[in-house]
């Protein structure tokens, strides 16, 4: 009998944690500078949360992971989105009365797709999502995306780019979809069951098809700029002109749909273009959205813009393009227990060290003084402390000093006052803090 993850998922061991940690207080940073505040709705919704209508989405249609619980009549989905748990939470809880609007969230956490599994796509994997709810000005789309896009540049990826489009608002919309049922009124039957589907659902996500994506009747499609009205080109040009305010290079991409059927106006999708990331290659996504507030039945007329990252996709953008986010921190200290006596003195002192905020570990193994010697090597340790017989009668200890050799010896009492002291010269010497203490 042997146990597996299931297929598509994956453990995020402790010795590859590190990049995780420093992945999630960059999020937590950034989000607070830009003055967006997190989020946290349950892990499974009611069904109904996700599945709305007649969504044409696969996402809604074919990767949820829905169940029932026994002698239950009620059908839970785990999530496969932040979006719809957000704007569901911000009306249940009436957010949008306060009186600061937009209100400006973040998420971040594990989202659940039964879809195949290949490098970059999971079953479950984590976003990171902003959402800005109850307000609607163009430069709102660039705030968002230049909250992501600094993140991704802070992180050092620079084989990234910015494709954007317009959906334009639901006259323009409307027109549009006319356009492509018209156009693709002839070829539909030969093309794949999914566009057939979308055809009458949501002709628009025809676009998106992975399928049926090079066939010449998909090229020469009508294009949804020349069934923009003048609203709907107005908003754009200003989303435009914000992004070239800032700075934030971008590419026009007018077959760019995206997959959910609540967009309106600005959708985008930053993309690698580095070769390593194959099909997989989207590292956030997301536009706005009309309706989805009053949807949830909340007033009319709230507009959202929102975006998602995928965590495990930006990982490897940054591995194709050789960044690296592990960070080994070691020990600052490794008591070494030289006999058995020590060990309950051993205890003490790692506790009085850690609760100064020292980093420290012992030997709990009554190992030889080579093999602990060892761990000081492989946790990375600034000082060794040594205890054994003659430390306990002599109350003294020796304080070595793993980079430099040198060695202190103090009274045991005193190893936090030490501590203190040489911790204080190593950050004179490095000229401010990097040890993480903080010190008195
Ligand atoms: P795709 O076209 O690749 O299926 P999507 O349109 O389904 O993407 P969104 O729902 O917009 O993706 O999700 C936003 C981001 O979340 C994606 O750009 C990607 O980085 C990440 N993502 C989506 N699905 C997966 C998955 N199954 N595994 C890992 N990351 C994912
Ligand atoms: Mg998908």
């Amino acid at each position: 009998m042997s146990y597996q993850v299931p297929r598509g998922t994956q453990d995020i061991l402790p010795q590859e944690i590190s990049k995780w940690h420093r992945l999630e207080e960059l999020i937590r940073q950034f989000c607070y500078v830009y003055d967006y505040e997190e989020i946290r709705t349950p892990i499974f919704e009611h069904t109904n949360v996700f599945k709305r209508g007649n969504d044409s989405s696969d996402m809604v249609n074919k990767e949820m992971y829905t169940f029932r619980l026994e002698n239950s009549s009620t059908s839970l989905t785990l999530r496969p989105e932040g979006t719809a748990g957000a704007v569901r939470a911000f009306v249940e809880h009436k957010l949008y009365g306060q009186p600061d609007l937009p209100l400006k969230m973040y998420y971040c956490g594990p989202q659940f797709r039964h879809e195949r599994p290949q490098k970059g796509r999971m079953r479950i994997f984590n976003q990171f999502g902003v959402e800005v709810l109850g307000a609607k000005d163009p430069l709102l789309d660039v705030e968002a995306i230049a909250l992501g896009w600094s993140f991704v540049s802070a992180l050092g990826l620079s084989d990234l780019k910015v494709l954007i489009n317009t959906l334009g608002d639901d006259e323009s919309r409307d027109a549009y979809r006319a356009a492509l049922r018209e156009h693709f009124k002839n070829d539909i039957s030969s093309m794949c069951t999914d566009c057939q589907r979308r055809y009458e659902q949501n002709p628009l996500r025809i676009l998106d098809c992975k399928i049926d994506h090079d066939l010449p009747i998909m090229q020469s499609a009508p294009k949804m700029s020349d069934y923009l009205n003048e609203a709907s080109k107005t908003y754009f040009s200003a989303v435009l002109e914000g992004l070239d305010a800032l700075g934030i290079p971008y590419e026009i991409d007018d077959r760019l749909v995206r997959g959910l059927d609540y967009y309106t106006h600005t959708v985008f999708e930053v993309v690698s273009v580095n070769k390593e990331m194959g099909a997989q290659s989207t590292v956030f996504a997301g536009g706005r959205y009309d309706g989805l507030v009053e949807y949830f039945g909340g007033p009319k007329g709230m507009s959202g813009i929102g975006w998602a990252m995928g965590l495990e996709r930006l990982l490897l953008a940054c591995e194709a393009e050789g960044i690296q986010l592990e960070e080994q921190q070691g020990l600052d200290a490794y008591i070494l227990c030289l006999a058995p006596q020590a060990k309950i003195a051993a205890l003490q002192m790692v506790t009085e060290l850690r609760s100064n905020g020292y980093r420290c570990d012992m030997d709990y193994l009554g190992r030889s003084f080579k093999a602990q010697f060892k761990s000081i090597e492989r946790k990375h340790a600034k000082y060794a402390i040594f205890l054994g017989d003659k430390e306990l009668e002599t109350k003294q200890i020796t304080i070595k000093e793993i980079a430099t050799q040198q060695q202190h010896t103090v009274p045991l009492d005193d190893v936090v006052a030490v501590m203190d002291r040489l911790f204080g010269e190593i950050e004179a010497d490095e000229d401010g803090c990097a040890c993480g203490h903080h010190h008195e």
